[in-house]
């Protein structure tokens, strides 16, 4: 099943559950704009390559688009269009003013030298910018894509409008989040998705009365995400004892020394070579089924799936990434009463702190790190007793009741803005 698909069955489901109009639905299962590129770019030993890229958008009756762009060999359309959608469900769920988009181009990034990412990045502006822009679509960092990238975005994007951003024309910094902090970034924006699923977890643990303390973490993908979600899980008292990333994973008795790790990480390029006493090497596949109580995904998709869901050991999962558990193994955890806090709630902080960034580039006033983090906080914490209360009302999982909290607000705006 493509990842649309899943997509599509989850808005079915909801759908089904709250007796969503079938109109909506019909709206929803459907991208309003696909765009696809072709990308000429001089590579630096002369030769023209021709590069495919794609926006699609998916919906805005909430606000503008929002979403990423990724840099890899595998995009491909089917995945962009899932991932247009996800935005809107995740931009509904914690309430923000945008809808949802994704971008991608089909690249290998590390087969590039920096020269021949920034011509295929000022290219893709180039190609798209008719349709984007601060208060139309705004994309953001993704896969493989950096803050350096989308510093290169709204510099081309304000070439093209013949503006200075440093001047007259400082709110178009608004095209493109993630940027960094001296060309219009967001204090606040590397942590945010991480943060944002802490603040979550920690909602959840004091509903069930779970103690940090006592609690095991096993979290796949040392990455952006992973990485910073360990080092402010175990600041709340919680033990990692296993991770991994695309080359294996270790696990432990005891909690890991993280910033030994991390080192590691840094100068070994894989978590695989982290020793210590007590420490297992696992394969990735042995890192999902480790004994633990909660499981953090926050590598890539499709990871827990028909074949390994039965064998999860965790009392639960916090989705990090974004669709690493498929719709049929969604069933085989809830029969097993496995609770998962889904994707679109859980990793909602960086999308949220994305449109700090809007509003801060829009003003061109600029927040302390402290504010970032007490708004994000706000945010994600009435999300999730939306989300809660909506699980108890139906009495559905947290990825069904975030699906219908988002549908009806999406529903409630195109209704109320007469757009159908
Ligand atoms: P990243 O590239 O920094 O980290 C990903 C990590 O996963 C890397 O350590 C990589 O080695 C590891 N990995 C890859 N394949 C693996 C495998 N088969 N098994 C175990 N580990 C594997 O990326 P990131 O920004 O941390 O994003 C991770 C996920 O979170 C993605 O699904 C992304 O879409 C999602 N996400 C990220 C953000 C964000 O702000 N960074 C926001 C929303 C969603």
């Amino acid at each position: 099943m493509s990842l649309f698909e899943n997509t599509l069955k989850q808005i079915e489901k909801a759908a089904k559950i709250m007796s969503l109009d079938p109109e909506i639905k019909s709206v929803m299962s459907v991208p309003q704009r696909e765009i696809e590129v072709s990308l000429p770019v001089r590579m630096d030993n002369g030769s023209l390559r021709i590069f495919t890229g794609f926006r699609v958008q998916h919906n805005n009756a909430c606000g503008p688009y929002k979403g990423g762009f990724r840099y890899h060999q595998q995009v491909d359309k089917g995945e962009v269009k899932a991932l247009s959608a996800w935005m809107t469900i995740k931009c509904s769920v914690v309430g923000i003013p945008l809808g949802g988009a994704k971008g991608g181009v089909i690249v290998d990034p590390k087969l590039l030298s920096e020269g021949e990412l920034e011509r295929l990045t000022r290219k893709y502006v180039q190609l798209v910018a008719a349709n984007v822009g601060p208060t139309i679509d705004v994309p953001a960092p993704d896969v493989n894509t950096t803050p350096k990238m989308m510093d290169w975005f709204a510099d081309e994007y304000a070439k093209i409008q013949g503006k200075d951003l440093n001047g007259e024309g400082f709110a178009l910094k608004g095209v493109v989040t993630g940027k960094t902090l001296p060309n219009g970034g967001s204090k606040g924006r590397g942590e945010a998705t991480a943060q944002g699923g802490c603040y979550v977890l920690h909602e959840y643990a004091q509903s069930i009365g779970m103690e940090p303390a006592k609690t095991r973490v096993v979290i796949q993908g040392y990455g952006n995400a992973g990485g910073i979600a360990a080092r402010l899980l175990a600041a709340d008292g919680y033990s990692i004892t296993g991770t991994s990333d695309s080359q294996g994973g270790v696990v432990s008795d005891k909690a890991l020394d993280l910033p030994a790790l991390t080192a590691c990480k840094t100068e070994k390029k894989s978590v695989v070579h982290f020793a210590a006493e007590g420490v297992k090497v696992v394969t990735n596949e042995e890192l999902l089924e480790a004994d633990c109580d909660i499981l953090v995904l926050a590598a890539l998709e499709n990871q827990v799936t028909v074949d390994n869901a039965d064998k999860i050991k965790a009392k639960m999962i916090l989705e990090l990434a974004n669709g690493p558990v498929t719709p049929e193994a969604d069933e085989i955890l809830a029969k097993k009463g496995i609770i998962v806090i889904p994707d679109i709630l859980a990793n909602a902080g960086g999308v949220t702190v994305s449109y700090f960034e809007m509003l801060q580039n829009a003003a061109n006033k600029y927040w302390e790190e402290d504010e970032v983090k007490v708004k994000l906080k706000d945010i994600m914490v009435k999300a999730w007793q939306e989300v809660k209360a909506n699980a108890d009302k139906f009495k559905c999982t947290l990825r069904e009741a975030a699906f219908i909290t988002a549908l009806a607000r999406i529903e409630a705006k195109i209704k109320e803005k007469k757009l159908i």
